[in-house]
């Protein structure tokens, strides 16, 4: 199948691509990033939209720093980048503990945490660990930055706290490295997306578990 007629756009900063969303705020508008869920959607026709801003080529979305204590997760990196990333399991275990169970090696070299978390889908892997992984997301707009924890940002079913004119540029973990992080998921036999995924994080004081937290996807219309 394919998908009906749209512009193309290819932004180079996060200042552009928030310039090109505002300029093209009648329209029907998405942001390009990994593609691996959009593309899907275009080609079967559940989405058909009138503007394509590809946001791939924003090199500054793509850092996985360690500051403050926090892993800073650029909204571009891919899923394969953060496997790579010695420090992503170091400080970040239950979301790298997820992301090993997302689709498979194509869809991981190219699909982006951030596009995961944006498009919201209820049986996606990421949103239940970066609930229990404290996260919040970093957004920008037109002369904003803001911050919102995971928990607060998903409204429902591919429904989040994002704006028509803004844009996730990252993910900041608060460090975990004294922590335990898993992930596992009963995959759907015929997309492997969740039926369920359980996310844990336990803190350790010692060889003694000092707190647990645990979050789901796949059960209710928004991991939790
Ligand atoms: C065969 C296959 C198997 C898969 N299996 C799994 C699986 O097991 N588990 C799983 O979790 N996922 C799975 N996926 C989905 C995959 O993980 C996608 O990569 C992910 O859901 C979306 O990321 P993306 O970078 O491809 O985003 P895109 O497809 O490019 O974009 C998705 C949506 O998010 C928006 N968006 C993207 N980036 C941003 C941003 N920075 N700011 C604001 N909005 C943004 C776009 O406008 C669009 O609406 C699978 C996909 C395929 C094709």
């Amino acid at each position: 199948m394919y998908p009906d007629e749209f512009d193309y756009y290819e932004a180079e900063t996060i200042e552009d691509a928030i310039d090109l969303l505002e300029e093209h705020s009648m329209a029907e508008t998405e942001l390009l990033a990994g593609g691996h869920s959009l593309l899907p959607a275009m080609k079967t026709g559940l989405s058909s939209p009138e503007v394509l801003i590809d946001i791939s080529q924003i090199d500054e979305l793509r850092d996985i720093p360690v500051e403050d204590d926090t892993l800073v997760i650029g909204a571009m990196t891919r899923y394969s980048d953060l496997l790579d990333a010695e420090t992503a399991h170091e400080h970040a275990p239950a979301l790298t503990a997820a992301v090993e169970w997302v689709g498979d090696q194509q869809v991981r070299n190219r699909g982006t945490l951030g596009g995961n978390l944006a498009h919201a889908d209820p049986a996606s892997d990421l949103p239940g660990p970066a609930l229990v992984s404290d996260a919040s997301l970093v957004v920008h707009g037109p002369d904003s930055e803001r911050r919102v924890p995971a928990e607060e940002f998903y409204f429902g079913m591919y429904a989040t706290d994002l704006g028509p004119s803004e844009i996730l540029t990252g993910i900041e973990v608060p460090s975990a490295a004294d922590a335990v992080g898993s992930y596992v998921k009963k995959p759907s036999p015929s997309s492997g997306y969740a039926m369920v995924g359980v996310a844990t994080l336990l803190t350790m004081d010692g060889d003694t578990v000092s707190s647990v937290r645990v979050g789901a996807n796949g059960i209710m219309d928004h991991g939790v």
